[in-house]
């Protein structure tokens, strides 16, 4: 559909354009340093956590059910934070492993097992690599750091477009199925960053139900959001894991989660889940590389929760503080954007992200003008592998971090920044 300013006489449209841009210079003159960039809790959020941290004193017993969490053993992480970790996502604890504070690490070592070891007993990928280029799969708009890992350990990135219902399966069949040297897939299947869509049953019977033309394939399930629901009607996201069964296989998927967005971001617990024989493998390379993992933040954890009920109340907290942050970007979009049709964005019920399109060839200059006026958003473009958005449309709007008034006056920049470069670029398009 044409957009407004597209339906605009010329001179309608260059007095717009001159009315936007006074606007803008006004925006200019108040010398704003807001901040909507990247997913961070909030202070208040990051607030909630902090009497965990009087939890562990010099005189805490730190023997829970016979091991110490205060020395060496135990590598797979402390009993009842695997159970607390794995009630929450589902899953049963003795196919979890809990190693260090950060998800992202966790991709990264299983990503550079493959690439060094093989996964499984299959040939190394890096030297499978030697004969010719290895494949990942990246939906997109996706997770940057994603992207980051596998191309940094050597793999292609190679787009796949999301749909409302998750990453667009035709192409992910096809691919898989066909090509022996695509090795994976990043997924964030519960409020995707950024698109904040939950995958539909059927993506995940899908992806449950794929044959990978390679025996070294698997599914990095990066399930980051999985208890992150913003209100009472949260998405629902099929288990992963009994689909695969229900398909009559395993050793498919790696699923990844940690408490930075419960807790403390990257000085939580974070863990991987995988079939037993892919854990058993993971589980040897872990071994060389750490004695055992941080088991008093996982005390903390487990001593401060109680249990998967205790962190779903406190994840309502959270919600309580991130909730009214969602809504008002939805008010400022709609009112600032919502007759013009130049713009789409995302309406989530979870997560930490909004995703924004504007019109083609827009995002890099909306961007552009939000920084010159003061607002720093994501990068555009890297939302999609190598930063390449083929339209340029895509903006990740990340609301969690600034106060409300904060976000109010950045988003009022950012409507600015939308309306100003869809005019001109109506303009130039005549
Ligand atoms: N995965 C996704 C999808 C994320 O959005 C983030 C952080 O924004 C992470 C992982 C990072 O998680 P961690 O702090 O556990 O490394």
């Amino acid at each position: 559909m044409a957009s407004v300013y597209e339906q605009m006489t010329n001179e309608e449209l260059d007095e717009q354009i001159a009315q936007l841009e006074a606007e803008a210079e006004k925006l200019r003159a108040r010398g704003l340093k807001l901040d909507m960039a990247r997913g961070k809790p909030s202070p208040e959020q990051v607030d909630l956590s902090r009497p965990m941290l009087d939890v562990l004193t010099s005189s805490t017993d730190l023997v829970d059910e016979g091991v110490d969490a205060g020395n060496y053993g135990c590598p797979d992480g402390l009993p009842a934070a695997r159970r607390l970790m794995a009630d929450l996502l589902g899953v049963d604890a003795d196919n979890l492993i809990l190693g260090g504070s950060s998800s992202l690490n966790i991709m990264h070592d299983v990503i550079v097992h493959g690439w060094i070891h093989g996964v499984r007993g299959c040939e190394p990928h890096a030297v499978q690599a030697a004969r010719g280029p290895l494949k990942f799969l990246c939906p997109s708009p996706g997770y940057d750091r994603h992207f980051a890992v596998s191309a940094s350990v050597g793999y292609t990135n190679v787009p796949i477009r999301m749909t409302p219902e998750g990453p667009d399966m035709d192409e992910v069949v096809r691919l898989v199925e066909n090509d022996p040297t695509v090795k994976g897939i990043w997924c964030v299947p519960k409020y995707s960053n950024p698109t904040g869509i939950t995958y539909s049953d059927e993506v995940v019977r899908r992806f449950a139900a794929l044959r990978p033309a390679a025996p070294d394939f698997r599914i990095f399930w990066d399930n980051a959001y999985a208890i992150h629901d913003l209100n009472e009607e949260p998405d629902y996201l099929l288990d992963i894991f009994g689909a695969v069964s229900a398909e009559d296989h395993d050793n498919l998927v790696y699923e990844f989660a940690s408490t930075s967005k419960v807790t403390f971001p990257g000085s939580g617990i974070a863990c991987v889940v995988a079939s037993p024989a892919d854990i058993a493998d993971l589980r040897k390379t872990f071994n060389v590389e750490r004695v055992c993992s941080d088991k008093l933040m996982q005390l903390a954890h487990v001593r401060w929760f109680g249990d998967a009920d205790g962190v779903r109340a406190h994840m309502v907290e959270h919600a309580r503080i991130l909730a009214p942050r969602f809504e008002l970007v939805d008010e400022k979009l709609e009112s600032g954007l919502g007759d013009l049709e130049c713009a789409t964005w995302s309406h989530p019920r979870g997560g930490y992200f909004v995703s924004f399109d504007g019109p083609k060839g827009s995002a890099k200059k909306i961007v552009a003008l939000a920084e010159e006026l003061g607002v720093k958003m994501t990068p555009a473009g890297a939302t999609w592998p190598y930063g390449k958005d083929p339209d340029d449309t895509n903006i990740r709007i990340a609301p969690s971090y600034p106060s409300l008034e904060d976000l109010g006056a950045a988003l009022d920049v950012f409507v600015t920044c939308v309306r100003l470069v869809s005019a001109r670029l109506a303009r130039e398009a005549r």
